[in-house]
C-alpha cells in the first residue's frame, strides 16, 4: 500500500459531549484521549473487567473527562446532553473472552442494548465497535462487508463472535425500528501501546517474549495470517465513521497481511532479540486468514491506515520496553 500522510481525525464540532463505554481499555483509552484533544467532553463508563485506570492516567486531572465505574450490562444513564455514544465495552482478546464467556455474551447483548437506549434517549449518534470475527474463519478473501461469514456458533470463539453478530443485529433494529442514528464499524486486529502483556494476543506475547529472551510461542506452523492496524489509525477511523451519517458496517483495518511466523520474526528483529521460535498447539477455530477489504472506508470516510507496520511495531516495542520489567510479563 502506498504510504499516506497520517489521517488526522477530523474535528468533531458537533460532538460536544461523548460517552465511551469500555474507555479504560486499550482502544477506548486512546479514543478518550483523541476526543479530549479535539475538545469533546468525555464520560467514560467501564467496570474495569479487562481495562485499567492506568490507561487513563493522562486524564486524571482533566476537568473535561469523567470516569464512571459501572457494568453496562446493568441499565445506566448520564445526566446532561450527549451527542455521541461509542460502545466498546466487551472483553476482546481470545484469552479474555475464554475466561469471561458469559460476561462477553452479556456485554454484546445487554450492554449494547443499554448503550443504544442511552443514545436513543439523548438523540445521540451511536457507534458500535464490532469485529472482523463476525467473518469467522472466512471463505472469502479479503473480506468485504458484504460477506456474511463462516462462524461456528458453539465453538471456542463463539461467545465473542455471536455476541458481536447479535450486537450488529440489535444496532440495526434500533436504526430501523427506533430511529436511532447508528453506525457499525468492524475493527480488524489492532495493536499499539497499552495492550496488556498478558492478554494472550500475538503482538504483546511476542514483544514481551522477545524482550525477555524467552521463546516466541508461535501457534501451529505460523502460516495463518492477520492484518495489523495501529491503534492511532483505528481511532482515526472510528472518529471518521462517527463524523459521517453512514450506517455501516464499515471495515477498519490495515490490508497489510502477514503470517504469524513473519510477525514473530519481525518483532524478534525489531527487538534485536535472539529468542528462538517455539511452535505450540493452535487454538480451536483459529481463523486461517484475515485481511480487510477497505474500499468502503476509503470511499465513504476518506480513511485509510497511515502507520507503516514496522514503524508501528517499533513504537509499540519501545512502549513495552520502557515499562518496569515486572509489568511487562
Ligand atoms: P479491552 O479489553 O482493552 O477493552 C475493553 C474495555 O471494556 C475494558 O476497559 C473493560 O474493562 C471494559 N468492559 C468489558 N465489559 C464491560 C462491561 N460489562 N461494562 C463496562 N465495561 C466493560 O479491549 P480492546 O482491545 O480495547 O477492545 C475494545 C473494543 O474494540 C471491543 O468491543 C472489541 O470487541 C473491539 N475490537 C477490538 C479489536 C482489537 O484488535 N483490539 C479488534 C476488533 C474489535
Ligand atoms: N498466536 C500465536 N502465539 C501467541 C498468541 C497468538 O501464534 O502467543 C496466534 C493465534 O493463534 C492467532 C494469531 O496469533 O493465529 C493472532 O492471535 P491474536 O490472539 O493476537 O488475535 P486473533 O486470533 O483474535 O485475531
Amino acid at each position: 500500500m502506498a504510504p499516506a500522510p497520517a489521517p488526522d481525525p477530523r474535528p468533531l464540532p458537533h460532538v460536544r459531549r461523548a460517552v465511551v463505554t469500555g474507555g479504560a481499555g486499550f482502544v477506548g483509552s486512546h479514543l478518550c484521549d483523541r476526543l479530549r484533544a479535539a475538545g469533546t467532553e468525555v464520560v467514560c463508563v467501564d467496570n474495569l473487567l479487562t481495562g485499567s485506570l492506568d490507561n487513563l492516567a493522562d486524564r486524571a486531572d482533566d476537568p473535561g473527562f469523567t470516569f464512571r465505574r459501572h457494568d453496562v450490562c446493568e441499565p445506566f444513564d448520564v445526566e446532561g446532553p450527549v451527542d455521541l455514544v461509542v460502545h466498546l465495552a466487551s472483553p476482546a482478546s481470545p484469552h479474555d473472552y475464554a475466561r469471561h464467556p458469559v460476561e462477553t455474551l452479556r456485554a454484546g447483548a445487554h450492554g449494547t442494548q443499554h448503550a443504544l437506549e442511552l443514545a436513543r434517549r439523548k438523540g445521540a449518534r451511536f457507534l458500535l465497535t464490532s469485529t472482523s470475527e463476525v467473518y469467522g474463519d472466512p471463505l472469502v478473501h479479503p473480506q468485504p462487508e458484504t460477506y456474511w461469514g463462516n462462524v461456528n456458533p458453539i465453538g471456542p470463539r463463539s461467545q465473542y463472535d455471536e455476541a458481536k453478530r447479535y450486537a450488529e443485529a440489535l444496532t440495526t433494529a434500533y436504526r430501523t425500528a427506533r430511529g436511532t442514528d447508528t453506525v457499525i464499524v468492524r475493527l480488524f486486529n489492532t495493536y499499539g501501546p497499552r495492550m496488556r502483556p498478558t492478554d494472550g494476543r500475538a503482538v504483546p506475547a511476542f514483544i514481551t517474549q522477545a524482550l525477555a529472551g524467552r521463546p516466541l510461542t508461535v501457534a501451529g506452523d505460523g502460516g495463518q495470517t492477520r492484518s495489523l492496524c495501529h491503534v492511532d489509525d483505528t481511532v482515526a477511523g472510528i472518529l471518521a465513521a462517527a463524523a459521517t451519517g453512514h450506517p455501516g458496517p464499515i471495515n477498519l483495518g490495515n490490508p497489510a497481511e502477514l503470517t504469524i511466523l513473519e510477525l514473530a520474526h519481525r518483532i524478534r528483529d525489531l527487538c534485536d532479540s535472539a529468542s528462538p521460535v517455539e511452535f505450540v498447539g493452535r487454538p480451536g477455530d483459529d481463523p486461517a486468514r484475515r485481511r480487510p477489504d477497505i474500499t468502503l472506508a476509503r470511499t465513504a470516510l476518506g480513511w485509510q491506515p497511515a502507520v507503516d507496520t514496522d514503524r508501528g511495531l517499533a513504537q509499540t516495542i519501545d512502549w513495552f520496553a520502557r515499562r518496569p520489567v515486572g509489568a511487562r510479563a
